[in-house]
């Protein structure tokens, strides 16, 4: 199986289109679903498939956000601002299959919204306002930040060390918002028996993922209210590492938005966290068990 990376110098060169928030989406979603189908071509192989046609990449340096000559620098001017989680085996630019300069990133362990994320977020919207068309929480499966505030929250004893030092406590108390929520609506479903069962830590840790990146939203969407009505919509989804696919809900239907608009209000965020106890219990137990699972054996 061949990947082939093609610059041909004498091609047209066609700058970059994003002139607003669908375009700046399509292009996020668009790169995502690169990034799966050549995992899974290569994965398919790796099992003994067929090679098939090489896949033929074109590369150039203007379409990637890299001077055309040695010696120039191109203005900075992403087209999508991303918090996401400093966890390793997400890193933006690749899970989304962009280049440099396509995208201003932001990464805090649980992908929560700091006054330092703020900060950086202001300057790159004071500074590259042309250019930005859209904002992304990006939140992912099996998040250990996630899993360090569902511990706390299922076992306060556990919470002693991390309460000790500020740092570790700021990042898992923001998460506590989420964690709440998603116990709540997971017990409202499916009664107030489940923590009692082998596979509610799990649950929570999987659906806690989904209602954590849109808290962060909708408190980044409020934030930027208090400056302006105008600026970039904001979207949230989870990367999940099962299909390498980002979304906005656990189960693949293909109605379900991607990246979803961030949660308005309190009731919006109430009712979201209902909808990924809904679409989690809708899977088959062993879906949920291989993703769950592998979880608690990370
Ligand atoms: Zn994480």
């Amino acid at each position: 199986m061949d990947v082939i990376y093609r610059y041909d110098p004498f091609a047209p060169i066609t700058a970059r289109q994003i002139p607003d928030a669908k375009a700046a989406l399509d292009a996020l979603i668009q790169g995502n679903d690169r990034l799966k189908n050549l995992v899974s071509r290569m994965q398919e192989r790796t099992l003994g498939g067929d090679a098939g046609e090489p896949i033929v990449i074109p590369i150039s340096p203007m379409t990637s956000g890299l001077p055309l000559f040695q010696g120039a620098m191109p203005a900075q001017s992403p087209f999508a601002v991303v918090l996401g989680c400093s966890d390793a085996r997400v890193p933006t630019e690749a899970v989304f299959d962009q280049s440099f300069n396509d995208l201003f990133v932001l990464r805090i362990a649980g992908n929560v919204l700091g006054s330092e994320c703020l900060g950086s977020l202001h300057f790159a919207l004071r500074h590259m306002k042309d250019s930005l068309k859209l904002i992304v929480v990006l939140g992912h499966s099996k998040c250990g930040a996630v899993t360090a505030a569902v511990d706390t929250h299922l076992s306060p004893d556990a919470y002693v060390n991390i309460a000790c030092t500020f740092p570790l406590r700021s990042l898992v108390d923001q998460i506590q918002i989420a964690v709440r929520g998603s116990s709540h609506a997971l017990e409202k479903y499916v009664g107030t028996a489940i923590p009692n069962k082998t596979m509610y830590r799990s649950l929570l840790v999987g659906i806690t993922a989904y209602v954590n990146a849109a808290v962060s939203a909708l408190e980044l969407q409020r934030e930027l209210k208090l400056y302006s009505d105008e600026g970039p919509q904001v979207v949230f989804g989870v990367y999940d590492f099962e299909t390498l696919r980002v979304q906005s809900s656990p189960a693949l239907l293909p109605e379900t938005p991607r990246l979803r608009p961030a949660p308005a209000n309190a009731e919006e965020l109430a009712k979201y966290a209902t909808e990924v106890v809904e679409a989690i219990m809708s899977l088959e137990e062993d879906e949920r068990e291989s993703g769950y699972m592998l979880t608690m054996r990370a």
